[in-house]
């Protein structure tokens, strides 16, 4: 993408309306723009960000045997009523009546929909196990919206939904959930710690949320320090294999990490006390096996292998695809503006021209364009006729990762600058050469085209 082209209104003043780090750039990078309170339009920069997230989360629900779809935003209160909830959810639920005076609802979530697809359509326990999920847009009429996209009232999530004969065969499904919500963090370039949380009316051992620490985050955290050391890395797991599976959960989840909500202080103290922390985090994930609850007030029933009908067990699983980006920002930035992981980095790479139309420059800078692009990364040129000053701040804000810096004098001896988002420091090298380490370090992000 050449910036002369785009669509990037960038501020210069910070917004007085944004309270925390990752709101304020948002908002100064030209990524969203509020339509009202906890409602925002997303410009092409923070769509970009957006759609990158949401692949790595399809991605990896796909590897791990979930199965993708897609289910309506509104949806009529019929079910919620079967299910009890219409009712409970209270003012969260933006409630909506048609040109018929038909009650319908903009989905907060969605187990009373996925539930009635799943009684309409399955029967048997040889159609087991089932996990469906879509991504779409949900929205909580929340009291307090603030902090950007991090608590909207309209906002992005995965959630699927795991059907099995038996608890045994939910609880693998829970444990494919975490293993793949791990993958699926680490890829973001974050650190999301599965945290034991509260499992509300429902109660058990078998909720967990995943939190990356910030000191902005909403909820209060105590963890042993030690659990901040683990990665899941790249080994290779089988999403089939119940042991690997549960092994992972285990390795996860068997030191200390609690929110406030479970948190136990007894516990707690068993902890040595050089690792015990007590910080912030930000929910970006819920895992939840929640038994038969819907699928007996629905009447989802499934028939066993003895000829018996029972209701089938469930669990729901939940991605904050639009809080990451919030998220993601509050765990890497820096004062001049963002740090994009590699893996979600909306352009791969920016190509600064230190002399705009200069023959040389400009030829250079368009022959590292064509380069990256023709082997499949997304550069973005900044080929307006700025001074050098302003170009580099509006990189730094928007974060790339990696910059080629071009100009008449590193030119004359052959060479551009590359420069690390990160950590500031820059190398000169040949064209070719600067293209083949961005291309190296791509090789190993798994990160695709944007939009
Ligand atoms: P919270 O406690 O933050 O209100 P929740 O526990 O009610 O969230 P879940 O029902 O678990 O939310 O939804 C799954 C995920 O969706 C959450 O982990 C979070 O990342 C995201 N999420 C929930 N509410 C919002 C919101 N208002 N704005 C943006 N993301 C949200
Ligand atoms: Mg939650």
């Amino acid at each position: 993408m050449r910036l002369s082209r785009y669509f990037l209104p960038v501020l210069k003043e910070n917004p007085s309306e944004a309270q925390i780090v990752s709101h304020r750039y948002m908002l100064r990078a030209g990524m969203i723009k509020q339509s009202a309170a906890g409602i925002y339009s997303w410009l092409p920069l923070g769509f970009k960000v957006l759609k990158k997230i949401e692949t790595i989360v399809h991605e990896e629900q796909m590897r791990a045997g979930h199965i993708p779809m897609l289910m309506p935003t509104l949806q009529s209160a019929d079910l919620w009523k079967e299910s009890g909830r219409y009712d409970d959810y209270g003012q969260e639920m933006l409630r909506i009546s048609d040109r018929h005076g038909r009650d319908m609802l903009y989905g907060p979530t969605n187990e009373e929909l996925i539930t009635d697809i799943f009684r309409s359509h399955v029967g048997s326990y040889k159609d087991l196990p089932l996990t469906l999920y879509h991504i779409q847009w949900k929205f909580r009429d929340e009291i307090r919206p603030r902090f950007g996209v991090m608590r909207g009232r309209e906002f992005y999530m995965k959630d699927g939904y795991n059907f099995d004969l038996t608890k045994e065969d939910a609880l693998h499904a829970y444990n494919r959930h975490l293993v793949s919500y791990l993958r699926s963090y680490e890829r973001m370039g974050l650190q999301a710690i599965p945290m034991r949380a509260d499992g509300g009316p429902i109660g058990g051992d078998y909720t967990h949320e995943f939190l990356v620490l910030a000191d902005t985050g909403e909820s209060e955290v105590f963890y042993d320090s030690a659990v901040t050391d683990l990665t899941f890395g790249d080994r290779e797991i089988d999403y089939d294999s119940v042991e690997q599976c549960q092994g992972v959960l285990e390795e996860f989840t068997s030191k200390y990490a609690r929110t406030d909500e479970t948190h136990d202080e007894a516990l707690f103290n068993e902890v040595p006390e050089a690792r015990r922390r007590v910080a912030r985090g930000i929910e970006v994930g819920q895992i939840f096996y929640f038994g038969t609850k819907y699928s007996e007030a629905l009447g989802a029933n499934v028939q066993g292998p003895d000829g018996k009908q029972s209701p089938v067990h469930m669990g729901s699983h939940g991605i904050g695809v639009s809080r990451l980006l919030g998220a993601i920002i509050e765990a890497s930035h820096d004062d001049k503006g963002i740090i994009w992981p590699e893996g979600v980095t909306p352009f791969h790479c920016g190509i600064v021209n230190l002399k705009q139309g200069d023959d040389e420059a400009d030829a250079a800078c368009e022959s590292l364009y064509q380069a990256l692009t023709a082997v499949g990364l997304e550069p973005l040129y900044d080929d307006r006729k700025e001074r050098a000053g302003g170009k580099f701040a509006t990189m730094d804000l928007i974060g790339l990762p990696w910059r080629i810096t071009v100009g008449p004098r590193g030119l004359k001896n052959g060479v551009v600058e590359l420069t690390s988002r990160r950590s500031g420091e820059s190398e000169e090298l040949s064209p070719e050469a600067a293209v083949q380490k961005i291309v190296e370090i791509y090789a190993n992000h798994q990160t695709g085209r944007g939009f």
